[in-house]
């Protein structure tokens, strides 16, 4: 494919996305293939010689498109939004073509600097507290915050970087939080092994937390405690306390805490200030993982959520989840960046730069060396936006879940679980929890819909997550009326 090659199916593949995303409500939700389907239709061997674009596109329609799930969908409402935007889309097509790989400030400059000068506009678009954002001297007066590789001692040492993903994000804050305990049991006790402290760490999260909290735990070698929610699905100080009181009588080292700013099952919200009081008194990392509520923070209604983020070290929300953004872009914020830097960094003379002690290099913020141009996304998207556009999608998928939410209150057949705060509404059928396991099967059968289960204290619910971009209240009706016709012909079944 050479140059005029490219412009020419260039143009093809925005018209073939723009097709796809206008029509996209005539397709099924969910594919009707079966595991295995796509080998016996795609060729043994990779193709000796080159392809045409049009032969590829071909299979596309063929074979790639039966076996796609459409997240974009209107009638997707399963785990929470793949976000999306023209901007966003367009934005990853120029960082592909620009091809580069921002691992140091030298390796590509726009790439470093555009990243957390987009991470300080969103941070203060969510009020975020000033500890996590670097200085723009040219809007206030706040103390100048370097964001130099090398400027460790300063006060003032937040910030923030793009991951991969929220996993990701608390897996780098677990790793930050264990080098800084075994730092500091190293001090207490110089004689002490790295092996001794390591197989006494432990963390704690909610056992609604997302399972990336587990698996961080896992990778890092550390126990984690899953602890017991109230009735309203939250985390306490309370029960925080006495497990970390309980592990220290074993002469275990508690090290690292995660709130969640709503959780994966049902929304549900940390209390932070309690939790963020205990880490204070008993020297924890807190970090709060809001991979998807976090985007709230951008709407004052929402800014009470932020109470207790006085005591948090880090924090991650993910714009590719509500904010627009296309797959990938988590972000990642900390209160002090050289422990991130402590934790991750190795200096091979090959990465080395002249730079090095004026700039920032973003590899050290994460697992892989590599990085994207993520942030170009999220600068198309807020700009292409503004904040109020940006506002105006939360609040319209907070209101459309208010709707959904009461159309489900006006069938008695039927009961919310949980607080409905966000786009995202917990249902069931009354009654045993069959009932719903079988709603639940006959909706994703029927390809008319896609929703996906939860489970809290033994109750069986289903997750109605409002993720279409432009969803509207026609479309809350529809997906109440399939989910009415579905439960009408199950509760005449059972009750036959
Ligand atoms: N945390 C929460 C609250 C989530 O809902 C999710 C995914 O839905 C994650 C973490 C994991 O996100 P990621 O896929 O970006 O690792």
């Amino acid at each position: 494919m050479d140059h005029e090659d490219f412009r020419r199916c260039g143009k093809d593949m925005v018209d073939f996305i723009a097709d796809y995303l206008t029509n996209i409500s005539e397709r099924r939700v969910t594919p009707e293939v079966e595991p295995g389907y796509l080998r016996p239709m795609l060729p043994r061997n990779a193709p000796e010689k080159g392809e045409s674009w049009e032969d590829i596109m071909k299979d596309v329609e063929r074979a790639i498109m039966p076996g796609i799930t459409h997240w974009q969908h209107p009638r997707f409402h399963a785990y929470f939004p793949a976000g999306n935007s023209y901007p966003s889309i367009l934005a990853e097509m120029l960082s592909s073509g620009l091809g580069i790989v921002g691992f140091s400030w030298a390796a590509s400059p726009a790439c470093t600097e555009l990243e957390p000068i987009t991470l300080d506009w969103l941070g203060r678009m969510m009020s975020l507290p000033a500890c996590f954002l670097p200085f723009n001297p040219a809007h206030d007066n706040e103390p100048e915050i370097s964001i130099a590789n090398t400027d460790c001692d300063s006060q003032h040492s937040g910030g923030g970087a793009l991951l991969g993903s929220a996993s990701e994000s608390i897996l780098v804050a677990m790793l930050a939080a264990r080098t800084n305990k075994m730092k500091s049991k190293r001090l207490e006790k110089p004689s002490i092994e790295d092996g001794q402290i390591l197989s006494k760490l432990v963390c704690y999260t909610s056992k609604l937390a997302h399972s990336c909290v587990e698996k961080a735990g896992l990778i890092a070698m550390v126990k984690v405690r899953q602890l017991a929610v109230d009735e309203h699905y939250s985390l306490r100080g309370k029960t925080l306390d006495e497990c970390i009181q309980a592990d220290k009588q074993k002469g275990l080292i508690p090290f690292f805490v995660c709130g969640t700013l709503g959780t994966t099952s049902c929304c549900s919200l940390d209390n932070f200030e309690e939790l963020g009081q205990i880490c204070r008194r008993e020297n924890l990392w807190f970090h709060v993982d809001g991979a998807y509520a976090g985007a709230a923070l951008i709407c004052n209604e929402f800014q009470y959520l932020i109470k207790g983020f006085e005591y948090v070290d880090s924090f991650n929300t993910n714009p590719n989840k509500w904010l627009l953004i296309n797959f990938d872009c988590s972000c990642f914020w900390v209160r002090d960046k050289c422990a991130v830097i402590n934790a991750m960094s190795v200096d091979p003379l090959y990465l080395q730069h002249k730079h090095a002690e004026k700039a920032t290099d973003l590899r050290h913020w994460g697992i892989a060396l590599s990085r994207r141009f993520r942030s170009l996304k999220l600068w198309f998207t807020i700009r292409s936006y503004g904040v109020e556009g940006l506002q105006h999608y939360i609040r319209e998928h907070c209101r459309l879940a208010k709707v959904f939410a009461s159309l489900i209150n006006e069938d008695d057949r039927f009961e919310i679980i949980g607080d409905v705060v966000f786009g995202l509404v917990c249902f069931r059928l009354k009654g045993k929890n069959k009932l719903t396991q079988k709603l639940l099967l006959c909706l994703n059968d029927s390809g008319q819909i896609h929703v996906i289960p939860s489970m809290v204290n033994e109750i069986f619910f289903i997750r109605f997550a409002i993720c279409a971009k432009d969803a509207c209240e026609y479309d809350m009706h529809i997906a109440f009326q399939i989910i009415q016709t579905h439960a009408d012909g199950i509760l005449f079944e059972y009750q036959k």
